[in-house]
């Protein structure tokens, strides 16, 4: 009889086995470890525990007591799941209360949540944009954001990574073909941990009579003096982009995502985007538990100034050590370019023996030879933290020559 495995790509799976034997049988297989507890500054894993250095608990919340009080009140009140679909009967009050702070929040009209960020960017696209449509999209923008495209029915193109030139030329030879043009960007790219240079993008998109949409799922909560995110970050006027989107999973320690932006656009998702028609609610628990997040933001400066001091010291002494962080700068992901897929691996696996846990990132993820730690800083690790992490990465970079 034939194997169900016959329906995959036979190539595709015969590699991606034979990868993931070899990973085994030297025993660097880092991917899926089981972690036993929150995913907080240490993490326990088998046993023993780690400083955790890949956490998107940004600030610290995911064991936060407010955070963790509200979460039992609202499973006392509500139980636990939602009990149907956000149109017709998932939305409680906390919905309600979760859509209007974010619109507070992100000083937009109205905003609305979806179960993931991840389909968020799916609903978006493939809701706003049709037929005669173009969504121009950076070539390292979120696989979300790909998804949604290849979903949508509009056409799409990339221009090159923070590349205004590029964009300006995607803008000028495409315009007059199509009636909408839509240019996405990550507000705070996820493997490389750089910026947009997004007053730049909206006066372009400008230009070229085209809207703009950020993707900010790693800078809300992380960048900005109020760590409020990309628009915080220069000092943009509300309504500047015209599309904010946002995670409810990362420096906010929930799940789902966020549109934000004008009424009658929210209004028109309600009612149309099958995410949010076809697709439980996100459950009352995790909507209660984002909403006291953004109130911690809100009212915790010292929170999101230990996470951007604890960035600054990082970033500054691993390049003084000599690695390559890219163009990183004033994110809590820094990338620390290592190499090949085994060098990587085997970098990571010298870390967790050191008693630090970062994820290896390789190809396809990211280019071939750009094997890269994805450090991610958070406000919680301490002095002694930090210390460690830069005293081990010096240690394992010059016993491997990457430095
Ligand atoms: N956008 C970006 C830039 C992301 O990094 C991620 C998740 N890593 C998502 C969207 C998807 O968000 P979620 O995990 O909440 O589905």
């Amino acid at each position: 009889m034939t194997e169900i495995t016959e329906i995959i790509d036979n190539k595709r799976i015969k590699a991606l086995l034979a990868r993931e034997k070899n990973l085994e049988r030297f025993n660097l297989n880092t991917y899926m470890l089981p972690i036993e507890g929150p995913s907080g500054r240490t993490v326990t894993v088998g046993g023993e525990e780690y400083i955790m250095l890949g956490s998107y608990s940004y600030l610290g919340l995911i064991n936060h007591p407010e955070i963790i009080k509200v979460a039992h009140e609202t499973l006392d009140k509500y139980g636990s799941g939602a009990g149907g679909v956000r149109l017709l009967t998932g939305t409680t009050d906390l919905h309600k209360r979760l859509e209007n702070r974010i619109a507070e929040f992100k000083q937009t009209e109205d905003s609305i949540v979806y179960s993931s960020g991840y389909v968020t960017n799916m609903a978006l696209i493939s809701t706003l944009l049709g037929k005669n449509d173009l969504v121009i999209i950076d070539k390292y923008d979120h696989q979300s954001i790909y998804d949604g495209c290849i979903l949508s029915k509009a056409d799409w193109k990339r221009f090159n990574h923070n590349d205004l030139t590029d964009l300006d030329r995607v803008l000028e030879e495409h315009r007059k073909n199509y009636e909408r043009i839509l240019v996405i960007v990550d507000g705070v790219f996820s493997m490389d941990g750089d910026i947009a240079p997004m007053p730049e993008i909206v006066e372009i998109a400008k230009k070229h009579d085209s809207f703009t949409m950020v993707d900010d799922a790693h800078g809300v909560g992380a960048i900005g003096p109020n760590g409020k995110g990309v628009e915080d970050y220069y000092d943009m006027k509300p309504g500047s982009i015209d599309i904010m989107m946002g995670t409810l999973s990362k420096a906010i320690p929930s799940v789902g995502g966020y549109i934000a932006g004008n009424k009658k656009m929210i209004t028109y998702l309600r009612y149309t985007s099958n995410a949010f028609i076809f697709s439980a609610a996100l459950p009352p628990v995790m909507t209660a538990v984002a909403l006291k997040a953004l109130e911690i933001i809100e009212t915790d400066k010292d929170r999101i100034q230990a996470l951007q001091k604890n960035i600054a010291t990082f970033i500054t002494r691993v390049k003084e050590m000599g690695f390559d962080t890219l163009k990183s700068k004033d994110t809590p992901i820094v990338p620390v370019i290592i190499g090949n897929d085994i060098k990587t691996f085997r970098f990571a696996k010298k870390m967790k023996k050191e008693g630090i846990l970062v994820p290896p990132i390789v190809y396809p993820a990211v280019p071939k030879e750009g094997g890269r730690l994805r450090c991610c800083v958070v406000a919680t690790h301490t002095e002694d933290d930090m210390e460690k992490i830069l005293s081990v990465i010096e240690k394992v970079g010059k016993s491997m020559n990457v430095i």
